[in-house]
């Protein structure tokens, strides 16, 4: 019977409760706002297949993927978070009377994972949301989708996707599973209470949140707030729920030793940000956002090739997607400040300013290079146009 007592062996992936015999395993959120597993031991009957099929438990061999593209594609790449490949994807996959699943806002933001089958839900599942998403039932959804003979694209976490494997046990003809690169994923419980904290200081509720507002080129992106009645940009470095999450603050346990990034995942194509792009495709390096694109199954390379006149891209090497990127590293270091930070989180009485006071701050001559660079940037993009 699964039962976690080191959280960093657990990513939340859900396998363990969506195949469950019994149905005594549910997600319980903890008190720094993440999902685990419980089992109700009177329920159990021991079978043990939860700890049998956990990804993190039994990580499936690292693959090496087959090829690696630079890759942006335009009509898509505005609302994308990088070159905007996964929405054409997935606009190809659902055309072709295939089901997508992946991360959405939620009416009140929070971040969920859903079934779109036409075009038009397509432009919900756009765009990086900077929250761990909840599945629900989604694996068992899944299956019985797969079962009925429909095709279905899964999208997420590259331990969603190990999860989905591991639930569905053997290759499914149906089935192909797009992961991202992933240094991590934030608490939801933090961003329930952040929103929150933030609503009753606008005095105005929350309607959407765009996690990578790039109204400042790719590279600098911010984020922005759509309230009710007016809409808010707040520069990465000074919003403390994007500068903790980029300073490995709030990250899952899980994720500061993750076993299932970087080709474990089982998925058939990666998607990441190409931040080497300056030296990798220098005639793509225009801050309008690049994928980094590897190709890791054949079936992902049947998908990709459909979709190839309709994105400009060209063929670079692996090592190439992976330099600079966090995303395909090893270990993450964990912040010396983290445990505290999540004690305080509860009883702080102006929670955004106390997040802002765990913000590590650059030097002064590091913030006026930085914010010269990226006003020589924006001026570059503006005479581009
Ligand atoms: C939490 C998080 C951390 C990331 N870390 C890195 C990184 O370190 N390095 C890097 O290169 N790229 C990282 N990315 C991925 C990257 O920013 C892009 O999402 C990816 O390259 C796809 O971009 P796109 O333009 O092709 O499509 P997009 O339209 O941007 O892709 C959107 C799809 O990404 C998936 N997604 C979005 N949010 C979530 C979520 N919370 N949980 C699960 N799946 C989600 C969904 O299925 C969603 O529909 C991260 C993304 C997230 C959400
Ligand atoms: S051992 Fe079997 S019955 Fe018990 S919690 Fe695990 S999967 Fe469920
Ligand atoms: S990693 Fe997934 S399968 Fe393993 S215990 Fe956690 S939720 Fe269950
Ligand atoms: S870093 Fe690893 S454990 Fe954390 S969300 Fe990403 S894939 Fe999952």
């Amino acid at each position: 019977m699964i039962r976690i007592s080191d959280k960093s062996l657990c990513s939340g992936c859900t396998a363990c409760v969506s195949a469950c015999p019994a149905q005594c395993i549910v997600m319980r959120r903890d008190r720094e706002g993440f999902d685990y597993p419980v089992a109700n031991s009177d329920l159990c009957v021991k079978c043990g297949l939860c700890e049998r099929i956990c990804p993190v438990l039994n990580p499936c061999d690292r693959m090496e993927p087959l090829d690696a593209y630079a890759a942006r594609c335009a009509s898509q790449v505005e609302g994308a978070s990088s070159g905007g490949i996964f929405p054409l994807l997935a606009q190809e996959f659902v055309s072709d009377g295939g089901i997508v699943c992946g991360a959405a806002l939620d009416t009140d933001c929070t971040v969920v994972h859903c079934a779109v089958e036409d075009e038009a839900g397509l432009s919900a599942l756009k765009g990086s949301k900077y929250a761990q998403s909840e599945l629900y039932s989604m694996f068992e959804d899944i299956r019985a989708e797969l079962k009925d003979g429909r095709r279905v694209l899964f999208s997420g976490t590259p331990c969603q996707v190990a999860g989905l494997n591991a639930y569905l046990g053997k290759a499914q003809d149906g089935l192909i599973t797009v992961d991202i690169a992933c240094h991590g994923v934030p608490s939801p419980g933090l961003w329930e209470k952040y929103k929150a904290a933030i609503e009753k200081s606008h005095h105005s509720p929350l309607k959407s949140v765009d996690f990578r507002d790039r109204s400042e080129g790719w590279r600098h992106y911010n984020i922005r707030y759509d309230f009710r009645d007016k809409s808010v940009t707040v520069p990465r470095a000074k919003d403390p729920y994007l500068a903790l999450f980029l300073q490995d603050m709030t990250l899952r346990p899980s994720c500061y030793d993750c076993r299932l990034r970087g080709g474990c995942s089982g998925s058939d194509i990666t998607l990441s940000d190409l931040w080497s792009v300056a030296g990798t495709a220098p005639e793509m390096n225009d801050d309008r956002g690049v994928s980094g694109v590897l190709i890791n199954t054949e079936k992902g390379r049947e998908l990709y090739e459909k979709v190839t006149g309709r994105l400009v891209g060209q063929q670079i090497q692996v090592d190439q997607v992976r330099k600079e990127n966090g995303g395909f590293a090893g270990a993450v270091v964990v912040p010396e400040r983290r445990d505290e930070f999540f004690k305080g989180v509860h009883s702080a009485a102006d929670l955004p300013k106390y997040m802002s006071s765990f913000i590590i701050r650059k030097p002064l001559h590091v913030r006026m290079y930085q914010s010269i660079r990226r006003k020589l940037s924006a001026l570059k993009r503006r005479m581009k146009k």
